[in-house]
């Protein structure tokens, strides 16, 4: 793995004894120069390295300069400096420290102190960052669904409610379609649970598949699942619903389920204060029109209709309102 230091120095000379004292014990692969604090600056931005030896007193910009500079920056927060000091520098030695060094080293300097104090700025980032990198991956862990991979309920909670803020300051359209596998029940029954888990992943892969990628799929519980898709109208939505019923419809799954077709029941709304004013609100709209998929005879997309919930509805009372999708 190659490992990088940036040395900023206006002195030619000290840049060229600490490269040395550096070379001798192979502690980096590439070596960056830089003469003062903005050259330094420019060059972390353009080049992330693994730690920055830094002058103090330098023209135009300085160390302590430097330092405030690499503050403004978040993705520089994690990079370790070590201030060079002049010999009874007790005063900027705390300064810097304070501004954010992560240790200095005394001018002029003793070889093996340099060395020594790099290795343990080294070590100390290289655990740093594989914490960040355990604390990642956790997050992840914990927003995903562990049998699909998709996100859990509570990863996709959190963000329709999100989404729901945005697009009530925003105002872009927001919809959220509810999917619930079709007699899911009979393919434990017929096949085994281990079986219906693999049914399972396949549907969450096509479901994926069908979304676009700024959309989220989430598993909403046991055969069902959620996808939000910020800014789509209704009538978008409805297509994308039914673009994965047919997906799933023409999936074709292997071994002992081969020969199975599945289908789903989808329902589709669109978020409005009209109609909700909460999260769950929202999810009751495309519940209903999910309860409406499955009575009007599953594999179909039923949708939360503003205008016939609008219209005094004489006759909308009847069960079989039909405000479904087209129907192959
Ligand atoms: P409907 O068309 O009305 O939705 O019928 P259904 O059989 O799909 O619905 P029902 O709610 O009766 O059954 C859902 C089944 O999903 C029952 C449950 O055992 C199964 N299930 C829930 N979670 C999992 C899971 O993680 N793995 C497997 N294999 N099955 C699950
Ligand atoms: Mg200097
Ligand atoms: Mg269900
Ligand atoms: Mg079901």
């Amino acid at each position: 793995m190659s490992t990088s230091v940036l040395i900023i120095d206006d002195s030619v000379t000290v840049r060229e004894q600490i490269i040395r004292a550096l070379e001798s014990f192979s502690l980096f692969t590439r070596y960056y120069e830089a003469e003062d604090g903005l050259e330094g600056f420019k060059r972390l931005l353009s080049t992330p390295v693994d730690i920055v030896l830094c002058d103090l007193e330098m023209p135009r910009i300085d160390g302590f300069k430097f330092l405030s500079m690499l503050k403004s920056r978040p993705e520089l927060q994690d990079v370790p400096v070590i201030i060079l000091t002049g010999m009874n520098d007790q005063e900027r030695k705390i300064k810097g420290l304070e501004q954010g060094a992560s240790d200095y080293i005394t001018k002029p300097f003793d070889h093996g102190e340099l060395v020594a104090r790099v290795k343990v700025h080294l070590k100390i980032k290289k655990l740093q960052d594989e914490l960040k990198h355990s604390n990642e991956l956790l997050m992840e862990l914990s927003n995903t669904d562990h049998l699909t991979g998709l996100f859990n309920r509570r990863f996709m909670m959190e963000s329709l409610d999100k989404e729901v803020q945005r697009s009530i300051r925003k105002g872009g359209e927001l919809s959220l379609i509810l999917i619930d596998i079709d007699h899911f029940k009979q393919v434990n029954d017929g096949f085994g649970h281990l079986q219906g888990d693999a049914v399972l992943k396949k549907v969450a892969m096509q479901l994926q598949k069908e979304l676009r990628r700024y959309d989220y799929a989430a598993r909403y519980g046991g055969e069902e699942f959620v996808a939000i898709l910020p800014d789509s109208s209704l009538k978008e939505s409805v297509f994308v619903a039914d673009r994965i019923r047919l997906a799933v419809q023409k999936t074709r799954f292997d071994g002992q389920v081969a020969n199975l077709s599945l289908t789903v029941s989808l329902g589709v709304a669109c978020f409005s204060q009209e109609y909700c004013s909460t999260v769950d609100g929202f999810i009751k709209l495309a519940d209903d029109a999910l309860y409406r998929a499955k009575t009007n005879g599953r594999n179909r997309v039923e949708f939360h209709d503003p205008e016939g919930a609008k219209a005094p509805a004489p006759d909308a009372s009847a069960s079989g309102q039909d405000n479904s999708s087209e129907q192959e």
